[in-house]
């Protein structure tokens, strides 16, 4: 047996990462479990990083309400986590009469939410404030913003395992069932037992939900890919480039995103797949996707795409359905907190979706706050955002600083060697890639793939075979050329 807690939150996505800390506020005993080998394994590590303002949702609904709280609660979120956000605003353009109709709509829907400084500008309006866009009018936003989505859910992560949360990652549910006090979780890892379960398994959350015998809810998994474009191409949009949303799809549409690292984000598309986990890119949505960002910025210079990637939207709606339900958030069995079809806005939501399930816990339990729970993560300053004369400094007090293992990204060996202790024990090229940047740049990993790998055989001692892109799936050698001609001899 591992233990007894309070509160179990199964899914270290932003969502379950979000209500640990909310959580780690109290005097209980939290547990985090997530199946992949680092807190945000899933959806939430790839995803346009929007903070969306209530455009979308109905006025009454969750996702229009937390949406809009979510984005509200973040500022001083990320001041705390000492992560970077920017208010980089939102132009939804209209390029036909019907779309202007449809902005006046989105207008409406937006204050009704309770969105704030909504306004349309004209057309002309639009050119002097993103010269290479074309539209006969827009719906302005100035307070919907831009962040690093992994680098939020880490902080999350850690910050609540800072304040006394245990997370256990590699630890798979396996099945859960009720008994006398609560409820017995069997995992990869051994049994848990809790008083409480929140069940925020993203993709998976309705086989967890199954697993209590609720199996009315059925998520249809729907893939969103994109592409990225170099950083020499930021300076193409000022702020995000939103289409008047396709009517049919329950989604936004394909857009324009420029991110905190400098880039330019176009997508994601919407498909529809059987198996969750496939998250290929596929030639078709590569062509999709390029046309798209053709048509809502003209001169876009796709030969600058430096890569592409997907991400799997958990839909409550069946495809035939063409439309979005709303977020489900409900205690379905006593002490049983579901989350299902927690797709967008959810990296919003999530702080207010956080709140919303700590004040159904207060219901079931009495709880007190902790008097030292510390709600600030302190962050060392990467080396390329230092000036010269501090990086000389860092350099004379560890020379590791000075040798670059990442040149597009300006990633230092230190930084790396940091990022791989961390608390989860991750030992990953993409918990490298998430914690420090390396592997975004142009070459995305070109140069700093065989270095960090030389890095996890140095440090760690481990051997190239032992050493994985992300997860148990993903191994980086399958043996050496040797090997591999001595076992084709022998075929
Ligand atoms: C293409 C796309 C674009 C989006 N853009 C935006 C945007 O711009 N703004 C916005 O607000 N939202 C956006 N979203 C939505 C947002 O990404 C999601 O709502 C959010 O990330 C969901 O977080 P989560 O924690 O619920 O899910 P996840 O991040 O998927 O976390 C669930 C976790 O549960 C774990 N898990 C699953 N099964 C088990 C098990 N049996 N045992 C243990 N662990 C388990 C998984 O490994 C995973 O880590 C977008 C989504 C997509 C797909």
């Amino acid at each position: 047996m591992r233990g007894k807690s309070d509160v179990l939150v199964i899914g270290a996505g932003v969502v379950g990462c979000a209500i640990a800390r909310e959580l780690a506020k109290f005097n209980l005993e939290t547990v985090l479990l997530e199946k992949e080998n680092d807190v945000c394994g899933g959806v939430s590590k790839g995803n346009s990083g929007v903070l969306h303002t209530g455009l979308y949702y109905p006025k009454g609904s969750l996702k229009g309400k937390l949406c809009v709280e979510g984005r509200l609660m973040f500022p001083k979120l990320a001041k705390q986590l000492n992560i970077p956000y920017k208010l980089c605003g939102k132009h939804v353009i209209a390029r036909t009469d019907e779309e202007l109709k449809d902005l006046e709509g989105l207008k409406a829907v937006g204050e009704a939410n309770g969105a704030k400084g909504l306004t349309i500008i004209s057309g002309k309006e639009l050119k002097k404030r993103e010269p290479n866009v074309d539209a006969l009018s827009a719906l302005y936003s100035p307070v919907a913003g831009i962040m690093l989505p992994y680098l939020f859910t880490i902080a999350l992560a850690e910050n609540a395992l800072s304040n006394g949360v245990k997370i256990h990652v590699e630890t798979k549910v396996l099945n859960i069932e009720q008994v006398n006090s609560g409820y017995k979780v069997s995992t990869t890892q051994g049994v848990f037992y809790s008083d409480i379960i929140v069940n925020s398994a993203g993709l998976y959350a309705d086989r967890i939900s199954a697993m209590l015998g609720l199996d009315k809810y059925k998520l249809y998994p729907c893939r969103g890919e994109y592409l990225i474009l170099d950083k020499n191409c930021g300076e193409l949009i000022n702020s995000m480039i939103y289409p008047v949303p396709p009517k049919i799809a329950g989604v936004l549409g394909v857009h324009l995103t420029p991110t905190i690292e400098g880039n330019v984000l176009i997508g994601p598309s919407a498909e529809f797949i059987n198996m969750r986990e496939d998250q290929r890119t596929t030639k078709e949505k590569i062509k999709q996707l390029m046309s798209g960002a053709k048509e809502l910025l003209p001169s876009i210079p796709l030969n600058e795409i430096i890569y592409g990637f997907s991400a799997m939207r958990s839909k409550i709606t069946p495809p035939e359905e063409k439309g979005s339900r709303d977020f489900i958030i409900r205690e379905d069995i006593e002490n049983f907190v579901n989350l299902i079809g927690i797709e967008s806005p959810g990296l919003t939501s999530s702080p207010a979706i956080a709140k919303m399930v700590v004040q159904m816990i207060k219901k079931r339990k009495d709880i007190t706050e902790k008097i030292d729970f510390d709600p600030t993560r302190r962050r060392t300053t990467p080396f390329r955002e230092s000036s010269r004369s501090q990086q000389a400094s860092l350099i004379k007090g560890d020379p590791t600083y000075g040798e670059m293992v990442c040149r597009c990204e300006h990633v230092s060996k230190r930084e790396v060697i940091d990022a791989l202790n961390n608390p989860f024990s991750a030992r990953t090229i993409s918990a490298v890639k998430y914690r420090t940047g390396a592997g975004m740049g142009r070459c995305h990993g070109g140069f700093c793939l065989p270095k960090i790998v030389e890095i996890l055989n140095e440090e760690y001692g481990m051997f190239p075979k032992e050493i994985y892109l992300k997860n148990l799936n993903s191994p980086l050698f399958i043996g050496t050329t040797k090997e591999l001609r001595e076992k084709r001899k022998s075929e």
